[in-house]
């Protein structure tokens, strides 16, 4: 727990954690943070968006 969301934790994930933001749509953003869509449940966004919520 703790610092889950850096460093070697994040090269254990597929594709290092990347991917597309479901909410900005960028690509081979880091997706770090969970977040709850309205339709989709929880997805995975990037730092960006994440605060746009909370
Ligand atoms: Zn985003």
């Amino acid at each position: 727990m703790g610092k889950s969301n850096r460093g070697k934790a994040l090269e254990k994930l597929p594709s290092k954690g990347r991917g597309e933001c479901p909410i900005c749509f960028r690509k081979r953003i880091k997706l770090l943070y969970e977040y709850e869509m309205e339709n989709d449940g929880m997805v995975k966004v990037c730092k960006n968006c994440r605060q746009k919520s909370h």
